[in-house]
């Protein structure tokens, strides 16, 4: 909304300076001036992986996420549908602060609570889904590790980066985990064992994601992601989309009392806990690996940093009598790296 924009640039700094992409730019001159991309095109069509960092960065508001809340408040209204809600692990504590709450407040019990007011059938957890993809991730490195296949393997769960990978460098794809992330996995699984479990339709099933990226916006409309015209997640919708839907139906958030999520997929492995740092994937695969393999806990992994590569660091771990290297690369720019 160019109404809002005061050509600070920082959109366009974060862009190119913290992400190595520039796909925006600032085009035009005097009161003509825009943010946009290199010959107005769609950010479809030029490098933006869609990692929603423009959007973090702007201090007014002229960029935004595309808003979903519509769609949901429509489902859920809607009697012939089953509406399921999936919560990322970082969004009870982001949604805290969109109510005031201290920086770092765990709001989860509230948040259920939240979702149950707004209406939704189910609410369950990513961290369940995110216990099937490290289970999936662990056994494919050792299925690749063991035939020497399309190593080093590297972790999926963020869309941007797979898009990144995929845009820039083509030929590397094969490297990439096939595990598709959490909220994907676990909307696969809402809709075939869930649906068959509960003997519910899974055409009437509609799954609802909230998530701290605006990336999985993007992932959940990847072809690859509907089957029989039915897809694994129908709306994704980021923290403060849910606080604005919270804030519209007058909803007191912080006098809610404490709720769970709903069973049976509302329980998780420590597995699933460490997945919100940087690295944290490929730890938990590691840990899953060696656990599958010598039914033995991984050492705690000692990462050193590398040398002038800040954001970037490495470490050798010996996974059943075989000395891995891992990395780990924060932001695109140190990824590309
Ligand atoms: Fe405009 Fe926001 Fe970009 Fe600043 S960060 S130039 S206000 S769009």
């Amino acid at each position: 909304d160019m109404n809002k924009c005061i050509l600070c640039r920082r959109c366009v700094s974060t862009c190119k300076r913290v992400q190595d992409i520039g796909a925006i730019e600032s085009t035009n001159r005097g009161f003509e001036s825009a943010i946009s991309t290199a010959g107005d095109l769609s950010l479809n069509d030029v490098d933006c992986t869609f990692c929603g960092q423009c959007i973090e960065s702007c201090p007014t508001g002229a960029l935004r996420e595309k808003d979903n809340t519509e769609k949901v408040f429509e489902k859920i209204a809607d009697k012939d549908t089953f509406t399921i809600v999936q919560t990322a692990p970082a969004v009870r504590v982001g949604l805290g602060e969109e109510f005031e709450n201290p920086i770092g407040t765990n709001v989860e019990g509230k948040m259920v609570t939240a979702l149950k007011r707004l209406g939704f059938d189910k609410v369950f957890d990513t961290n369940t889904g995110a216990d099937f993809t490290i289970m999936e991730e662990a056994t494919e490195f050792i299925s690749r590790f063991s035939k020497g296949e399309n190593l080093p393997m590297m972790t999926s769960c963020c869309p941007a980066w797979v898009r990144f990978v995929e845009k820039n460098f083509p030929e590397q794809t094969k490297h990439l985990s096939s595990c598709k992330s959490p909220h994907e996995m676990f909307g696969a699984i809402l809709k075939s064992y869930y649906a068959q479990k509960m003997n519910l339709d899974p055409k009437k099933i509609f799954v609802v994601s909230v998530m701290p990226c605006v990336a999985k916006k993007y992932e959940a409309q990847r072809e690859e992601m509907e089957v029989d015209g039915n897809r694994d997640v129908d709306a994704v919708i980021t923290t403060r989309e849910l606080a604005r839907m919270i804030k519209e139906r007058d909803i007191e958030f912080n006098e809610l009392e404490d709720s769970k999520y709903d069973d049976p997929m509302g329980e998780a492995t420590g597995a699933a806990a460490i997945f919100g740092t940087t690295g944290g994937v490929m730890e938990a695969a590691l840990r899953t690996a060696q656990d599958i393999l010598t039914c033995q806990d991984l050492p705690k992994i000692e990462f050193e940093a590398v040398r002038g590569g800040k954001g970037i660091k490495k470490a050798t771990v010996n996974v059943a009598g075989n000395d891995i290297t891992v990395v780990a690369a924060s932001g695109l720019a140190n990824a590309q790296k």
